[in-house]
């Protein structure tokens, strides 16, 4: 049985006091006794110390995440943060190829499989961000999308890649627009992940997690995180609030 997973992604947002009040208020709601899923919280970079320190002292066994790391190990690369920085600064997990850094700001299949080998290089585990477009899905091509961002990875690092990493399928058209995928549809794609890994190790396939990110709100995470292949979901909006985060969490 894989255990659960669910990671907050905060995104662009907060400030130091309503960072700070928002991890106190989830580190209250969420006990280590309340869930036996495992719990995760990606604020920006810039409050992620803040958030270890709070994380620290309220005794949380929370883990703290960060939402991007550079593909490069160090030097003159103005306004990157490495790897090793984070896991320096105590990140246990790390996005890469967020849709929105795929989208926005042109990040390739290639960059981020340089940048899934960089944050697993430290120890850390890649979250591994992939997903359709609505008009990908209209023309029948979610399938061969979100294989070959996943075979990017398989191509580059084997199966074994896998061992150590986490995959979210975030289907670009769910993603903060409030239209969640049916957990028929979230399963189906999930499943098909699994079965295609399966294709290289079937124990890989069977242990790897995979969640499910795209507008989960407390009144959908049940029905999503019940199905037999969503193993937890990547949160984004609704992590923000930290009632409707602890309530996902729960479920
Ligand atoms: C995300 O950006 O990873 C995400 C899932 O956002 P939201 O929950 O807001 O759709």
């Amino acid at each position: 049985m894989r255990q659960r997973t669910v990671i907050g992604n905060w995104k662009m947002h907060g400030s130091v006091s309503t960072v700070r009040s928002l991890v106190t208020e989830i580190i209250e709601g969420l006990p280590d006794s309340s869930t036996d899923s495992q719990i995760a919280v990606c604020p920006s970079f810039v409050h992620l110390e803040l958030v270890r320190q709070i994380l620290k002292n309220g005794g949380s066994n929370i883990e703290l995440g960060a939402q991007d790391a550079s593909a490069e190990d160090e030097g003159a690369f103005t306004g990157d943060v490495a790897a090793s920085m984070l896991k320096d600064l105590g990140a246990s997990f790390v996005l890469v190829g967020h849709s929105e850094r795929r989208l926005i700001l042109g990040e390739s299949d290639e960059v981020v499989a340089l940048k899934f080998g960089a944050i697993q290089g430290t120890g850390m585990t890649p979250v591994l961000c992939v997903g359709e477009s609505q008009s990908q899905r209209d023309q029948g091509k979610t399938e061969e999308t979100v294989l070959s961002q996943v075979r990017t990875i398989t191509n580059k690092f084997g199966i074994s890649a896998f061992e150590r990493a986490i995959i979210a399928y975030e289907p670009i058209w769910a993603i903060g627009t409030g239209a969640t995928a049916t957990p028929e549809q979230a399963q189906a794609v999930h499943e098909l992940i699994r079965t295609f890994l399966a294709t290289e190790n079937a124990l890989t396939a069977d242990s790897v997690k995979i969640i499910y990110g795209g507008s989960v709100s407390s009144k959908n995470a049940a029905s999503l995180f019940t199905q037999r292949d969503i193993d937890g979901g990547l949160i984004g909006g609704a992590s923000l609030k930290a009632e409707e985060f602890i309530s996902i969490c729960k479920s």
